[in-house]
């Protein structure tokens, strides 16, 4: 029976089918394509369930896997010297995948005490709520991991450095307490990225990003990257993402694929800024404190020239008044923009007691050491220069 031509409906959704469609096929863009599909089209019924029963890895649903998603995968397992990595919606996503692929009720982390604000929030208040404990400890003594370590530990989380501390953790030694007792150790990498410091290298078992950060670069995605071995990748996809169900968007990892072509050059310069921007601070009458693992009066630098290959992009400071007059310079500046979020080509300001750390409280915010006086400032790729004298006048308000 001749074929009815197709009603104007069908065409508007079916047009030239681009499956059908050879030059389609055969194309072969340099860009990573962005694959903007929820679902993958199958051969046959057979190769579907081929595909569902783990017979065939091809692609069937987006949050489970999608060629875009797959070639940001490759490229953070390939820079952190991993075997396979896995791309979520944000890095919250990739902590919460993390937890959850390794610890069940009953189970325990330890983890160091200064955290991202939402991190520290996930372990004190969420896990908890699922059975898992979480102890946080002083990081810049691996012994406290040591006397932490319960025969239920089946995580060791660190962040270093840490957000906003800038506390450092040894990673080699840590990592040798945790495989004394058989436990993965998992490094969030999110200050040094790739470029500055390489955790699997030093003996981690698994990296963790808020790709939201350097990686995309330039303050327009919400991601996050897990990389490590090739079964636990394997669990947190196939376990826990398909489903807690924190994928990313084809559009965003595709976002992280273009921020990672330029990440080393990026972060060079935001070391480069960040160093000339800390010295400028340390010499300035309205400044009381500066905290910089690049400075030789932080306490931790001989370990940072030991384990990172720069400073990055963050420091701290204290001005002269105190929190009242931070709030000061904060609602002074121009250029500088005040918001949360880190590791944009433009500079950010914020006051981490009241901003991305107020989920600690006040008691827990002294003992981590997060004065209220503290300002975070992310150092961006403006001219440094301009930078300076931008706090320069706002300081000058106070
Ligand atoms: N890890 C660190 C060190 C962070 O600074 C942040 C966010 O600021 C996160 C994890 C969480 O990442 P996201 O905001 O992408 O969920």
């Amino acid at each position: 029976m001749a074929k009815k031509p197709f009603g104007f409906s069908t065409r508007c959704v079916h047009g030239h089918g681009h499956q059908s469609d050879g030059r389609w096929r055969t194309a072969r863009p340099v860009s990573v394509p962005i694959v903007q599909t929820s679902t993958f089209a199958f051969d046959s019924a057979d190769h579907g369930a081929a595909i569902f029963a783990g017979e065939n890895d091809g692609f069937l649903y987006t949050r489970l896997g999608n060629p875009t998603q797959e070639a940001l995968e490759q490229r953070i397992a390939a820079l952190e010297g991993a075997e396979a990595g896995l791309a979520v919606a944000s890095g919250m996503a990739a902590a919460t995948t993390a937890a959850l692929t390794l610890c069940a009720s009953g189970d325990h982390v330890v983890s160091g005490d200064t955290l991202y604000g939402g991190t520290h929030q996930l372990f004190s208040h969420t896990l908890p709520r699922m059975g898992i404990e979480v102890t946080e400890v002083n990081a810049t003594d691996p012994a406290h991991f040591e006397a932490a370590i319960t025969d239920r530990t089946r995580l060791v989380y660190v962040e270093t450095p840490a957000n906003p501390t800038l506390v450092l953790t040894d990673i080699p030694a840590v990592a040798e307490i945790a495989h004394a007792r058989g436990i993965p150790l998992l490094v969030d990498n999110t200050f040094c990225t790739p470029v500055l410091q390489r955790p699997l290298e030093m003996g981690a078992d698994i990296v963790l990003h808020s790709g939201t950060k350097y990686i995309g670069g330039h303050g327009d995605a919400i991601a996050g990257l897990l990389a490590g071995g090739e079964d636990f990748i394997t669990r947190a996809r196939f376990e826990t993402l398909r489903d807690v169900g924190g994928c990313i968007s084809p559009f965003n990892a595709w976002l992280l694929i273009r921020g990672l072509k330029t990440l080393p050059v990026r972060v060079r310069q935001h070391c480069a800024n960040a160093m000339a921007v800390a010295e400028w601070l340390v010499d300035h009458p309205q400044v009381r404190k500066v905290n910089y693992p690049g400075l030789e009066t932080h306490p931790q630098h001989d370990l940072a020239n030991r384990q990172q290959d720069g400073y990055g992009g963050l420091i701290t400071f204290e001005v002269a008044g105190g929190r009242d007059a931070g709030k000061i310079v904060m609602d002074s500046v121009e250029l500088c923009t005040l918001a949360v979020s880190l590791g944009d080509v433009d500079t950010l300001i914020e006051h981490p007691a009241t901003m991305t750390h107020s989920t600690y409280t006040e008691e827990e915010l002294l003992k981590v050491g997060i004065d209220p006086a503290m300002i975070r400032l992310s150092v961006g790729l403006e001219d440094p220069e301009d930078i300076m004298e931008d706090l320069d006048r706002a300081m000058a308000h106070i």
